[in-house]
């Protein structure tokens, strides 16, 4: 069994390879859960959502988010009638933010909500949520501290940070299940998803860095150079005192990792850091990263 962390686009194209050369029931994701937002009554786990319709295939690869051939019908209408709903929600993704929400408001945990909706899509993978409990990453701006998903999704990251916070009523516990995975695990694979809003997150749910400290880990840089290949880690390393960089990422993780994986093309030099092409432009790619990756699994 291996464990990958995961949020929502970087360590999803490294799944979309290893799902293609491992045993599938062999594989565990503990996911980010810290970007999950009600709207219009439902819930939307953006990063629990691309994982999932990832394992199922059905996930639209051309955005890492929504499901492939999705139909917007829903999200114009309620346009029509006034509701800025500032995330385009697809007609069928709907559908399981709607099944989300009902199950949370009956009561039942969110890693028992994921496992039910993943066995509906006929997921092999299992797939939980870093905790039970709402989690949600604030970055503090000059107009005051507003939910993550604002800041990218309607201000398109062009505001100012001041600072990354995490809010809640309860601080995040590691689920059973997860520590379970962890522990059963012959080695963990921090993928390269943004360290701030989508590693951090899982690694400050209580019970986690310890069950990982007895684990060999293996983390991939989602840095070439001084940018990210997507989207505003940069800024958000940045606000958390870290230089954007694989170097930032290496020191952000610190010793919980054993092998740190950087780029080829990476003029940042990290100390002991093995170089693979880690750029996953296609499905190919994906495979061959996965491959090297597992590969050094097998050599702990
Ligand atoms: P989010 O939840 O959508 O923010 O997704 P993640 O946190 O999982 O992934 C975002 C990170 O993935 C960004 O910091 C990117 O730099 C990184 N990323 C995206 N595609 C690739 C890729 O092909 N290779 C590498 N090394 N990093 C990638």
């Amino acid at each position: 069994m291996i464990t990958f962390l995961s949020g929502g686009t970087g360590t999803p194209k490294l799944l979309r390879g290893a799902i293609r050369v491992m045993d599938r029931h062999e594989i565990a994701v503990v996911v980010n859960t810290a970007e999950d937002i009600w709207i219009s009554g439902n819930h939307i786990s953006p990063d629990l959502d691309t994982v999932m319709y990832l394992c199922a295939g059905v996930l639209n690869t051309d955005t890492w988010w929504g499901m492939r051939d999705d139909t917007f019908v829903t999200h114009d209408d309620l346009q029509r009638l006034g509701i800025d709903e500032f995330i385009a929600i697809g007609d069928r993704d709907r559908a399981v933010h709607i099944a989300r929400g009902e199950l949370l408001r009956d009561g039942m945990r969110l890693t028992n909500v994921t496992k039910a909706l993943c066995d509906r899509f006929g997921v092999r993978e299992t797939v939980l949520p870093m905790t039970d409990t709402e989690v949600t990453t604030q970055v503090v701006t000059d107009l005051g501290p507003i939910h993550f998903q604002e800041y990218w999704v309607r201000g398109k990251g062009t505001l100012g940070i001041r600072e990354v916070v995490r809010t809640f009523a309860e601080p995040p516990v590691a689920p059973e299940e997860v520590l379970q995975a962890i522990e059963g695990s012959d080695a963990v694979v921090i993928g390269p998803s943004n360290p701030i809003t989508s590693i951090l997150p899982i690694l400050e749910c209580e019970g986690i860095r310890e069950v990982l400290a007895e684990k060999s880990v293996i983390a991939v840089s989602p840095f070439i150079g001084d940018a990210p290949v997507s989207g505003p880690a940069a800024a958000l390393m940045r606000a958390r005192g870290f230089a954007p960089s694989s170097q930032g990422t290496a020191d952000c993780y610190g010793d919980l990792v054993d092998l740190f994986i950087q780029d080829i093309r990476d003029p940042v030099r990290v100390k002991e850091a093995v170089r693979y092409d880690t750029l996953m432009t296609d499905e190919e790619k994906s495979i061959a990263l996965a491959e090297e990756v597992l590969r050094r699994t097998g050599e702990f």
